[in-house]
């Protein structure tokens, strides 16, 4: 167990903290505040124990230079809004410098500050000593919440560490506990769920989770790589290549298991790759020549839905069908309605399938949807993740 801000003593601290304020952006103005909404119950708690705050994130890909098209400003603002007091933003083309300092210095308990984008130095992505120093001599507390850089190690979400003693804000502990569980000590019968464009992007998280789950289901664009390794013609859907074998030995691997591997028994194809395409529902072995893949099919959905509804523990990954465009959202749909019915932990991980299930409106159905799309992925595929590794442990 990881050690979180509640396990020790804040009062009268100089606290700094990692978040995830990289929000979308549209001239100037932050177009989607989920991001800041889930940061603030951990702002809120340290700030209520009589620390003083020093908030740090990156937004966007400014590529280690001062670019103001990237500043935090536009989040110190909407910050404060939330919080009802000021979120003091001292402007600095290196991040920190003396005035920087100098305001971090004067924080008094319960006051707080967010620094300015930490890659506008080129030091931050290559974990760069120097610049976790500089951070770290801000403050006598590191408290790490920002799950979606936690698989980076970077001079923010790792070095940091290096200098003073680190512990986990809320998102991250919710994090650990739901991914954690599932990987370690999942109630069973343990279902996954994979889906997505592409077999390359997952193949490791495949392999990781047949050694855990009882049924694996697999739908989306990696869906037809599967399909073509058993032989079945796949029309015009993505295919890929490289990943043909592999699919075999991974269905091969699932069968001496005894894992139960679900593809799909019927398909919804078009004839392009359009939402106002000519579509038809057909059997997985008879997709015509002509037609390409675009969702599950009806059947497939009901069996699909019938395996999530009995599991214990749920992780899906990747949408079942280009959910995208409205006439072949209905697989993943099926899917993420399942899961909201579904009485065990429903753990969603991964960007696209968490916005589907937002745009659905089932987010609040769910035991977990992850902030960290490749970090969720990293963490499933069981790898140790740089920024959870440096909080100490309890
Ligand atoms: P996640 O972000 O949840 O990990 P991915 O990024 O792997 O998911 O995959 C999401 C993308 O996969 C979506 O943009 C979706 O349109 C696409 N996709 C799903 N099914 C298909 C398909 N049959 N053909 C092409 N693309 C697909
Ligand atoms: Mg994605």
């Amino acid at each position: 167990m990881k050690k979180t801000v509640k396990d020790i003593d804040l009062a009268g601290k100089k606290v700094i903290e990692r978040c995830d304020f990289n929000v979308p952006m549209k001239e100037g103005v932050i177009t989607d505040v989920t991001r800041i909404e889930a940061s603030l119950p951990t702002i809120e708690y340290i700030l209520s124990q009589g620390a003083s705050l020093i908030l740090m994130s990156h937004l966007g890909r400014p590529k280690g230079k001062a670019n103001p098209e990237f500043s935090m400003k536009p989040v110190a603002d909407k910050l404060s809004e939330y919080l009802g007091k000021e979120v003091k933003f001292v402007p600095s083309d290196t991040v920190v410098d003396d005035a920087v300092r100098a305001a971090a210095a004067e924080l008094k308990p319960g006051e707080v500050m967010l620094l300015e984008n930490v890659r506008f130095r080129p030091e931050e992505t290559e974990n760069g000593a120097e610049f976790a120093k500089e951070l770290a001599d801000l403050a006598e507390i590191f408290v790490q919440d920002a799950f979606g850089t936690a698989h980076r190690a970077h001079s923010s979400t790792a070095g940091i560490a290096d200098y003073i003693p680190a512990v986990s804000g809320f998102l991250i502990e919710k994090e650990l506990k739901f991914l954690g569980e599932a990987v370690t000590d999942p109630k069973r019968p343990f279902v996954g769920i994979m889906g997505g464009a592409k077999v390359a992007d997952k193949i490791a998280v495949i392999e990781s989770l047949l050694e855990k789950v009882d049924t694996l289901i697999i739908g989306g664009g990696m869906a037809f790589t599967f399909l073509k390794a058993k032989g079945f013609e796949i029309g015009k859907s993505i295919l890929d290549e490289n990943g043909i074998d592999l699919a075999g030995d991974l269905m091969k691997k699932a069968d001496e298991k005894g894992v139960a591997f679900m593809l799909p028994v019927d398909v919804v194809v078009a004839d392009a790759f359009d939402n106002d395409a000519k579509s038809a529902i057909v059997a997985a072995d008879a997709i015509p020549e002509d037609m390409m893949g675009m969702d599950i099919g009806p059947e497939t959905s009901k069996l699909y839905g019938e395996a999530i509804k009995g599991a214990a523990t749920v992780v899906w990954n990747g949408p079942m069908g280009v959910f995208e465009m409205p006439n072949f959202a209905a697989g993943t749909r099926a899917v993420a309605e399942a899961l909201a019915e579904c009485e065990g932990i429903t753990v969603i991980g991964g960007g696209d399938s968490a916005a589907a299930v937002n745009q659905f409106g089932l987010d609040d159905k769910m035991s977990h949807i992850s902030t960290g799309g490749g970090a969720s992925l990293e963490f499933l595929e069981g790898k140790v993740l740089p920024g959870v590794a440096v909080i100490e442990d309890k």
